[in-house]
């Protein structure tokens, strides 16, 4: 009995080792069972039944020092990176207990502790790009659209900065996409269209999955230009 309510659960306890101070601490995680998105949105932003987010999840933060992280952040850091921290933030930083459920607001509080301290300890672009893009998400689950948008051209930026160095020479066409997406979300069509064709065009590009989807948002980029009665670019007259 005891084991069929705790399977219904979404929630179980990992144990983390804090990558700033070395302290073990706690955090939820939610079950994979639970993680069946009912659908998502065209940048990847996905919707759960009952609040059952496991994005909620994703951050984990030290009760002890405050520095927040996830799975694909560096599991170390240097002595520069720490004291870093600390001087920027950790000093500051007021014992908080993050471990067990959370709300979309604690959730908030949780991404936006990990994009400062992915900031404080220079992070990889890539990381810091996914956090702002889920930031972004979050805003839009409370409808906050101004917000949403202002955190998706900031998603933006950081993704065509992760472009410019990994470039095309790793199979990168959800990464193209997903740029193109976000340029159409933050009313850049001009610029959405390069990125789509260049998914659609590019002969080194085998992902079809990322081909498919930037042929059908190219077509509905195309359907909004003309319902805008703005001048179509010549590749897609
Ligand atoms: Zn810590």
């Amino acid at each position: 009995m005891i084991t069929s309510m705790e399977a219904l659960d979404p929630l179980y306890t990992t144990h983390v080792r804090c990558s700033c101070c070395e302290t073990p601490f706690t955090t939820a995680r939610m079950r994979s069972s639970f993680k069946k998105a009912t659908h998502m949105d065209s940048d990847f932003c996905s919707y759960y039944n009952n609040d059952n987010n496991p994005d909620y999840y994703v951050v984990r933060v030290c009760p002890y020092c405050g520095f927040a992280s996830t799975e694909n952040s560096a599991s170390s850091l240097t002595e520069g990176q720490k004291s870093s921290y600390l001087a920027k933030l950790g000093l500051n930083w007021k014992p908080r207990d993050y471990d067990g459920q959370r709300t979309l607001s604690q959730a908030m509080e949780c991404y936006k502790l990990a994009l400062l301290c992915a900031q404080s300890v220079g992070e990889k672009e890539r990381i810091i790009a996914g956090l702002l893009q889920h930031i972004a998400w979050l805003y839009r689950y409370m409808g906050a659209y101004e917000q949403e948008k202002r955190f998706l051209r900031f998603a933006l930026d950081a993704y065509i900065r992760v472009y410019e160095v990994e470039g095309s020479s790793i199979n990168n066409a959800k990464l193209m996409y997903l740029i193109g997406e976000l340029h159409r979300r933050v009313n850049e069509p001009y610029e959405a269209v390069k990125w789509f064709s260049r998914v659609i065009h590019n002969k080194k590009i085998t992902d079809s999955a990322m081909i498919h989807r930037s042929r059908e948002q190219w077509q509905v980029l195309r359907e909004e230009m003309l319902a805008s009665q703005m001048e179509l670019p010549e590749a897609m007259q």
